[in-house]
């Protein structure tokens, strides 16, 4: 019978690859019941279930897809039904919760029809890896094969990933896409060597019309699953199929990679996701409150934008904390309750980016002295520091240009303009020399 059989191997790869702990508290409780192509799993209390349902499920599933004849379907729900023979026949069987999954998709396939370019909104930090998506969402695998994308957490890049594999399923309802996050990546290639199905995990990939591959930095230091990788990327491009990547730094900066393999992904185009300026912050914040049902006005956006700086996940999770804080008190969104409901971000916020924090982060960043920075020494390497801080407090701290200018050894604001001017050329000509001013300015944000 599939039953045993499949619960049997369920059972057996969990405890061999579970810490016995774990087995215990969460594999074992598990009530596995199968109809036809329907898996009803009941878990002890919704704690477990959650658990379950994140961690383990998609081993399940892809082991019941070798077992069973069709995709399974999943429900899976929280009951007090027991393994034990003395339980009481009741109709305790009734699920307390249950979550019904229509279709369990191939775990690896997790395309989030939410992550769309619809939703994406764009500005100057991110107008050049948009426009590479959806040059590369319309004309898969002719045109930047690899599109590399790079840019620090919480900027995007998972989502424009998802956008290019959502198009590209809206147009061509058949082709074969995954999406896959680089330590599910890893764990394939350990899956594969362990259960002896190599050639089954090689023509999987070398099967797919198109791979996006999220956070390549996690195969660094794993030379097999490099290895493999690079076996991978080849054959698809090869063959004309489009990969996509994104990674926290550029190519050459990923440490622990085999250079062969960060060569192979500048063969095609390197874009950059850079943190959003002000405006961008407002427009996106705007953009969230519409979309959940919970618009907020401008200043209020302005409000919350101008305090949080670090990142687009940060953003949005402050205003889910003013939408709920408004909810919860029954009052309208404004800018004093966003002042209430951030409360403590913004106490820890204001601390953060001061002018001298900016001067100490960018004097040890370059190994210079504070005193230097604000000295007039003009040689390249004191003033190149300097202007980077200028331009970092512009960005950073609401102080005008000309408070800034006296900050810095009470220069006139127009040396400050100028040194804005001249960071903003040198980030779009110097890669390195923008990746460095990236790191400061998100160190400095965070
Ligand atoms: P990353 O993968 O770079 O860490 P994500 O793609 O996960 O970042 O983005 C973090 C959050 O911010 C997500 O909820 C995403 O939808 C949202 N987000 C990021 N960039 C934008 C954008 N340009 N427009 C709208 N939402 C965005
Ligand atoms: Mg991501």
């Amino acid at each position: 019978m599939p039953n045993e059989f499949l619960w049997d191997s369920c059972l057996h790869f969990f405890k061999d690859n579970l810490p016995p702990q774990q087995f215990n508290s969460w594999i074992k409780p598990l009530v596995f019941e199968l109809k036809g192509n329907q898996i009803t799993l009941t878990a002890p209390n919704s704690f477990t279930l959650k658990l379950v349902q994140e961690r383990f499920l998609p081993e399940i599933c892809k082991r019941a897809e070798d077992f069973l004849s069709g995709p399974p379907q999943f429900d899976l729900r929280v009951g007090k039904k027991s393994l034990a023979p003395t339980a009481k026949k009741t109709t305790s069987s009734t699920p307390d919760v249950a979550i019904l999954f229509p279709k369990v998709q191939k775990s690896q396939n997790k395309l989030n029809p939410l992550l769309s370019f619809d939703s994406f909104v764009t500005g100057k930090a991110n107008q050049l890896a948009h426009s590479a998506a959806i040059q590369v969402a319309e004309a898969p695998g002719t045109i930047y094969n690899p599109l590399f994308i790079y840019g620090g957490v919480g900027l995007g890049k998972t989502h424009l990933l998802q956008a290019i594999g959502n198009h590209i399923k809206h147009e061509n309802s058949h082709a074969k896409i995954c999406y896959v996050h680089a330590t599910n990546y890893v764990s394939d290639v350990v899956r594969a060597f362990q259960t002896k199905k190599f050639d089954e995990f090689k023509q999987f990939y070398n099967s797919l019309d198109l791979l996006l591959i999220d956070d390549i930095q996690f195969i660094a230091d794993k030379p097999g699953t490099q290895q493999e990788f690079f076996y991978t990327l080849n054959s698809l491009i090869d063959s004309h199929k489009q990969v996509v990547i994104t990674c926290d730094t550029f190519p050459k900066e990923i440490s622990g990679m085999t250079p062969r393999l960060t060569s192979r992904f500048s063969w095609g185009l390197t874009v950059a996701i850079e943190p959003p300026g002000l405006e961008m912050r407002v427009a996106i914040l705007l953009q969230k409150a519409v979309l959940s049902n919970s618009p907020v006005s401008e200043d209020v956006a302005f409000f919350i934008a101008k305090h949080v700086r670090s990142n687009i996940r940060e953003l949005e999770g402050a205003l889910k904390r003013v939408d709920a804080y408004s909810r919860f008190h029954k009052r309208l969104i404004t800018i004093d309750l966003a002042k209430e409901a951030l409360k403590d971000l913004l106490a820890s916020q204001n601390k953060q980016v001061s002018i001298e924090n900016i001067q100490k982060t960018v004097a040890d960043f370059y190994r210079i002295k504070i005193s230097d920075l604000l000295s007039k020494k003009r040689t390249r390497i004191i003033a190149r520091p300097r202007q980077i801080a200028m331009c970092l407090a512009r960005e950073l701290t609401p102080l005008s240009l000309p408070e800034i200018g006296i900050a810095f050894g009470d220069r006139d604001h127009t040396t400050v303009m100028y040194a804005c001017k001249i960071v903003e050329n040198l980030r779009n000509s110097d890669t390195a020399f923008n990746t460095d001013f990236n790191l400061l300015n998100q160190t400095l944000r965070n």
